[in-house]
């Protein structure tokens, strides 16, 4: 029984109560927190019986078993099957407002989105934040190499148009740009007039392009789904490709009960026009980026560009990250 929703630590705390083992059942349980403003229909058995429950949301809910109403105490003392495992099941039944949720967002800028891509297994180019512009020569000896992209850290896109992602040559350039842009507000598309403060720098190794795709995850609201929005057009002003040519953008939206399938990594891979090689590392990478997400409480992933290296590897070369507010509680870190 594959269920779906909040985790199954969550789900247990949710019923509150001690008796409650979590079986094997349960403990498969996935999570997937951003439909936390969905309205949940629980359903628990226990062997046999059966009991099934609406609760409003996630801290609050009526449960009872579907004879006598109660739950858990009196049919659960008075059972003998109080040994079964517990099978549970919550799953959305009412869709939230199709809009996002009042509790605001963390962003995250994206060194910090690439290092929880190279926890999960994604392949980033290797890069070191800086501070100063002699932390970014330090960080360029180190990182070795002879091509570098400093890169403005601000939570806006369109960076790269607007003079905040650089390739340098030579650490002399790699300490200029950074110089350039530490301390300066960098006005993009994206930031509004006044711009945003640059207290923070990327230096990066720099990649040998072939090709720029686009990627994201995001929550469908219109069908309660997770989903991969995916585009051979990366690169460039995804907005724009979806007012000009919105046939260059596809979607693929994943059930939450069975997850990312294999069939759906190969319809992105064939629209993203990759070859055999290349689906095989793109298969793995959207399969990670789909446990980072559930895992990592996300509710926004971007990736643009993808990109796939003259060598021919696929590499998230930007890195986008916002974790939905109303799960920052468990999500320490
Ligand atoms: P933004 O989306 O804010 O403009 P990106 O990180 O997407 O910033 O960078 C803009 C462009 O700069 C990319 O589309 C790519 O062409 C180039 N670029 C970014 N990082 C690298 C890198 N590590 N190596 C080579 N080129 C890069
Ligand atoms: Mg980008």
């Amino acid at each position: 029984n594959r269920a779906v929703a909040i985790s199954a630590r969550n789900a247990l705390s949710v019923l509150n109560t001690r008796q409650v083992r979590s079986g094997s059942s349960a403990a498969r349980c996935s999570n997937a927190s951003r439909l936390s403003r969905s309205v949940w229909r629980l359903e628990m058995s226990i062997g046999a019986r059966f009991t099934k429950a609406v609760c409003p949301n996630a801290a609050t809910y009526q449960v009872g078993c579907a004879d006598c109403r109660r739950w858990p105490n009196s049919m659960w003392r008075n059972s003998p099957l109080r040994q079964v495992s517990v099978c549970l099941k919550i799953r959305p039944i009412l869709c939230g407002p199709p809009h996002a949720t009042k509790e605001s967002s963390m962003n995250l800028h994206e060194y910090q989105s690439k290092r929880l891509f190279a926890e999960y297994g994604i392949t980033v180019p290797k890069g070191i934040p800086a501070k100063s512009p002699n932390a970014a020569v330090d960080a360029a000896k180190e990182l070795g190499g002879d091509l570098w992209v400093v890169k403005a850290q601000v939570h806006a896109g369109g960076r790269g148009k607007a003079g905040g992602v650089k390739l340098a040559r030579t650490r002399d350039e790699v300490h200029q740009y950074a110089e350039e842009m530490l301390g300066r507000k960098l006005v993009t598309h994206q930031s509004g007039p006044d711009g945003l403060p640059v207290s923070v720098v990327y230096v990066e190794s720099g990649s040998d392009i072939d090709r720029e795709l686009y990627l994201s995850m995001l929550v469908d609201r219109e069908v309660s789904r997770v989903a991969f929005i995916a585009s051979a057009a990366g690169g460039m002003d995804i907005e724009q490709v979806a007012a000009e040519t919105p046939e260059k953008i596809f979607t693929v939206s994943i059930a939450p009960d069975a997850g990312l399938q294999d069939y759906q990594a190969r319809q992105l891979a064939f629209g993203l026009q990759l070859d055999k090689t290349q689906m095989r590392q793109f298969g793995a990478l959207i399969k990670r980026m789909y446990q980072l997400y559930v895992e990592c409480d996300a509710s926004l992933v971007e990736v643009n560009p993808l990109i796939v290296t003259k060598g021919g590897d696929v590499v998230a070369l930007d890195a986008k990250i916002n974790i939905d507010g109303n799960a920052l509680y468990r999500q320490p870190r």
